[in-house]
């Protein structure tokens, strides 16, 4: 078995969906196609949610049309004869008119649930009207039968693994097994999401559970780059990153891949590929247990990172100081990405500010708290950093004219985090890919 997940761009338009056609039919070993809505559904699905909270039912209403006509546009190119243009009608008539009945009833979280499913719901449902046109043999397995998420939004491995084999079973028979990226089931058994992007996540726990041999996860991209391509100029895709190294890059903003969907895949041991629709043979980037290299391997960063320093003279030579501090930040379940420590002081960063003015107040009376807005964290992530030769000195050298602010190296033997402000991100990332790649 293996997983091809295809992003909304790569569906995006009718040309796309035939090239994905192409791609999931260049071998013959059973697949499971995991798609996401067509890019820019799922935003225009979330403006009209807006529009339906707020009451504006008329501009719910305009949101709907423009969005019918788009798909209107969409089957004419995607399909030709006239049998499969009907049933391609049938399919967004009958999304249409759900999301028509829904400016007539009353809002609620679990109908903007509703709503926003219905991008996968239809992208799938166009791409298996086009490969019936093909002849491509094929089934559609339902999503909501088997990606299940529990009472804290968290995905239930187990029951998946067992739905999803019940839905395999009933399609032993066939090669291609096409689904829906994103969507779910929640402990209520309602339709729920694993939240925007969540397609790789599926594509991740669908590998995890089918113990898949791989999970290719394909888009407008070569791979994972070794810096951020919008603001340096020369970046290059990187061959092979072990687990760890690519939930941290997830983590701290290379956008390519959602952050949460490594684990599926590494608790399961299953290769993840990310590849591109443009160049189907390009190498692109390999995740896998192994690094395959010591070494730094790529900076990532990640920005709207609030800077907390708490500094307090009664710290000195105290005991229990962080548990009471961390306490804090566990009471307004605000995660904390870095920690840096001396004597009389701590600084903590979080990435955002829900809670920040509850937090400072219980801060208070532990010291002086003070917060530094707009930073950003760069991360510098490889293998077995701390064992790389003269790493630090090209590190500072490299930055010898950036304000770094905090800085958190032995964490893990994957990832030195700086914090710079947020105005001196683009700065850091250049000299940053000089200095350490020579790029
Ligand atoms: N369609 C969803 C989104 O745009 C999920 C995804 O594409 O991964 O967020
Ligand atoms: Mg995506």
């Amino acid at each position: 078995m293996k997983v091809m997940k295809f992003g909304g761009t790569s569906v995006g338009k009718p040309e796309r969906m035939h090239e994905v056609a192409q791609l999931i039919t260049k071998d013959n070993t059973q697949k499971i196609v995991v798609l996401s809505a067509l890019s820019g559904t799922t935003n225009a699905l979330v403006e009209i949610s807006n529009h339906l909270a707020a009451g504006d039912r008329r501009a719910a209403e305009n949101r709907i049309d423009l969005l019918l006509e788009h798909y209107k546009n969409f089957i004419q190119q995607l399909v030709v004869t006239e049998a499969c243009r009907t049933k391609a009608n049938a399919v967004i008539a009958e999304h249409f008119e759900f999301l028509r009945i829904i400016l007539r009833i009353s809002f609620s979280e679990a109908l903007n649930k509703d709503i926003l499913a219905q991008g996968e719901l239809m992208s799938t449902k166009l791409f298996c009207v086009y490969l019936e046109e093909k002849g491509i043999d094929h089934a559609l397995l339902p999503a909501l039968e088997f990606m299940l998420i529990d009472a804290n939004e968290e995905p239930q491995l187990d029951m998946i693994k067992v739905k999803l084999a019940e839905q395999l079973k009933l399609h032993s028979d066939k090669k291609i097994l096409v689904t829906q990226g994103y969507i779910c089931r929640n402990a209520r058994g309602e339709v729920d999401n694993l939240k925007r992007g969540g397609s790789d996540y599926t594509a991740s726990l669908v590998a995890a559970a089918s113990h898949a041999t791989v999970c290719e996860i394909w888009t407008d991209i070569d791979g994972m780059h070794n810096n951020d391509p919008r603001v340096v100029s020369k970046t290059v895709a990187i061959e092979q990153l072990s687990f760890d190294e690519a939930a941290e890059l997830a983590y701290f903003g290379a956008k390519i891949l959602h952050p949460t969907c490594i684990w599926p895949a590494q608790q399961e041991n299953v290769p993840v590929r990310l590849l591109n629709t443009m160049q189907p043979d390009a190498p692109g980037t390999v995740i896998t247990k192994e690094a395959g290299s010591v070494g730094v391997k790529a900076v990532a960063a990640k920005d709207g990172i609030i800077a907390i320093k708490i500094k307090s003279s009664r710290m000195l030579l105290a005991y229990g100081f962080l548990r009471k501090v961390f306490e804090v930040f566990e009471k307004y379940k605000t995660s904390i990405d870095m920690i840096t420590t001396s004597e009389v002081a701590v600084s903590v960063t979080i990435d955002n500010d829900h809670f920040l003015a509850q937090i400072v107040k219980e801060l208070e009376p532990f010291g002086t708290v003070d917060i530094e807005k707009k930073q950003t964290i760069v991360s510098i992530v490889g293998n077995e950093i701390a064992q790389t030769e003269h790493v630090l000195q090209l590190l500072f050298d490299a930055l010898r004219d950036v304000p770094v602010t905090m800085v958190s190296y032995g964490g893990s033997p994957h990832n030195i985090s700086l914090l710079v402000p947020g105005s001196e991100k683009n700065k850091t990332l250049q000299l940053l890919n000089s200095g350490l790649f020579g790029l």
